[in-house]
């Protein structure tokens, strides 16, 4: 599966150096049919967990023995841990990410300041909106191209989402005091998010999960508006540092080094 392109090897790298650790982090290519081979074989080889991503990030939690609230609701696990007594345990720290990513960069925002508005609906946006909803937001807007994603996500995370029109995406950002693009759209080789920013107000603040490029059309647009904005990269960062401590046994901090170690 593609992950030559992850950055998670330059973060956990950079942090194993930094606190003098022996420890490695390696990427490693599975194909679907054998995730569960493969996870069964790993702690046998000495590993003491992995990160999962796209697409084993739904079967991970399927194969997990120990599942945390977070990660059954969003349904979707990113890290795993190799426990001593044999049993894996899942969890999803794409929200904390998300969150912690916003209290560092945008340090007065408050997620109960005004409605989020969240563009996109697949894996990385469940996470977002459950940790926006854990956060207090009052009413939390959604739309997606596949409309029946954010009713999905409306009946399993209750009232206060609201699903707009894919075709009426701008008009979700009137009032909306965070706005989040969760597609993949606006990433380099695809095409730019096309949603109206007209109704944004300049209050508000807007970040996005797409970090390759850093600033995306996007977030550009955005920023000319006035609007303070968050890039995605900080929340890379943020949803290793869990896993790192779990496995390494260090809180590692994410700093400014850390983000240059990740660009390398
Ligand atoms: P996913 O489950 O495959 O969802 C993709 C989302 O993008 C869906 O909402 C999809 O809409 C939408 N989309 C794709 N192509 C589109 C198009 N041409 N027009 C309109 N919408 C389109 O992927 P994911 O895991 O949620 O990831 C989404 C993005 O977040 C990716 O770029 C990923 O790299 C990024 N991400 C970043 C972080 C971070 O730490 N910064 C963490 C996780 C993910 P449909 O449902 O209609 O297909």
């Amino acid at each position: 599966m593609p992950i030559a392109h992850s950055r998670s090897p330059l973060i956990h790298g950079f942090w194993l150096r930094r606190y003098g650790i022996k420890g490695h982090y390696v990427p490693i290519p599975v194909m679907p049919e054998h995730l569960a081979e493969v996870l069964r074989a790993l702690p046998r080889m000495g590993f003491v967990g992995v990160n999962v991503t796209i697409p084993h990030k739904e079967a991970a939690l399927t194969l997990a023995d120990i599942v945390t609230d977070r990660a059954a609701l969003i349904g979707a696990a990113n890290t795993l841990i190799f426990r001593p007594d044999g049993k894996i345990h899942a969890d999803n720290t794409d929200g904390y990410g998300f969150i912690a990513n916003l209290r560092q960069h945008a340090p007065d925002w408050q997620p109960q300041a005004g409605p989020a508005a969240v563009i996109g609906a697949g894996g990385a946006a469940r996470a977002v909106v459950a940790s926006l909803l854990d956060g207090g937001v009052p009413e939390l807007r959604i739309t997606n191209r596949t409309k029946i994603r954010s009713e999905q996500i409306r009946s399993e995370f209750g009232a206060r989402v609201v699903v707009y029109d894919w075709a009426q995406a701008g008009n979700m950002l009137e009032g909306a005091a965070t706005v989040v693009n969760a597609t993949s759209m606006g990433m380099e080789g695809k095409q730019p998010l096309r949603v109206p920013l007209d109704a944004l107000s300049s209050g508000a603040l807007v970040t996005d999960l797409v970090y390759t490029p850093l600033t995306t059309p996007f977030l550009a647009e955005a920023q000319q508006r006035g609007c303070h904005v968050v890039d995605g990269l900080g929340m890379l960062l943020h949803q290793a540092a869990p896993g790192f401590e779990r496995w390494f046994g260090q809180r590692p901090e994410v700093d400014d080094d850390t983000r240059k170690a990740a660009l390398a």
